[in-house]
């Protein structure tokens, strides 16, 4: 053969290899990245629940345990003259929030106190003199049945008229509406009252 074709073939078999070798490569840092990947995202993931299981240990540890911005918050408050203890959901107020039971016992008023505690619920109670606000009593007024409130004195206020006419109830229903018909809470209020519909 002439040199000038083994050259030739010399340069064509170097760039064949050439090629080849640059794809076997290429195809090799492709198989291989998924993989990279694949292995920093479980990394990650398991960092991750190092984490949560960090914050697991954390918040059951118990003592240091505080209060955060879900944390349900109840008031109980009970009426000495009554009996009636009156239950009220609130949001927890953001004054209170980010407290263990020590620091909210020490800005809390002094009448409250914690019945129970977690970074789930607080439970607040206190006792208040008079009766609570679940005192009705129907009466007759102007010919119809209104309703009136008992206020922490136990005087009655007028609450609203209802559209029952008293004048075809019998005479018994009648006199007791006159003296006035004494209901705790709305439910027996309701009921009460759809008696003489
Ligand atoms: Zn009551």
């Amino acid at each position: 053969m002439k040199k000038w074709v083994i050259a030739i073939l010399t340069v064509v078999l170097v760039i064949i290899l050439g090629v080849a070798i640059g794809f076997f490569i290429g195809n090799q840092e492709v198989e291989e990245s998924p993989e990279s990947l694949d292995d920093k995202v479980l990394a990650q993931q398991n960092q991750h629940e190092l984490e949560v299981v960090n914050e697991l240990s954390i918040a059951t540890s118990g003592q240091d345990e505080k209060t955060t911005p879900s944390t349900k918050w109840l008031l109980k408050t009970t009426y000495n003259d009554c009996g009636h203890t009156i239950e009220e959901k609130q949001d927890i107020p953001t004054m209170y929030v980010n407290l263990t039971k020590e620091e909210l016992k020490e800005k809390l008023e002094k009448e409250w106190d914690i019945e129970e505690f977690s970074k789930d619920q607080v439970v607040l109670s206190r006792y208040q003199h008079g009766i609570c606000k679940e005192h009705y009593v129907l009466r007759e007024k102007d010919g119809y049945i209104a309703i009136y409130t008992l206020n922490q004195y136990d005087q009655e206020e007028f609450l609203e008229m209802t559209e029952i006419s008293v004048q075809y109830l019998p005479e018994l229903d009648v006199e007791n509406l006159k003296k006035g018909i004494q209901v705790t809470g709305k439910k027996e209020l309701n009921e009460t009252i759809e008696d003489y519909e």
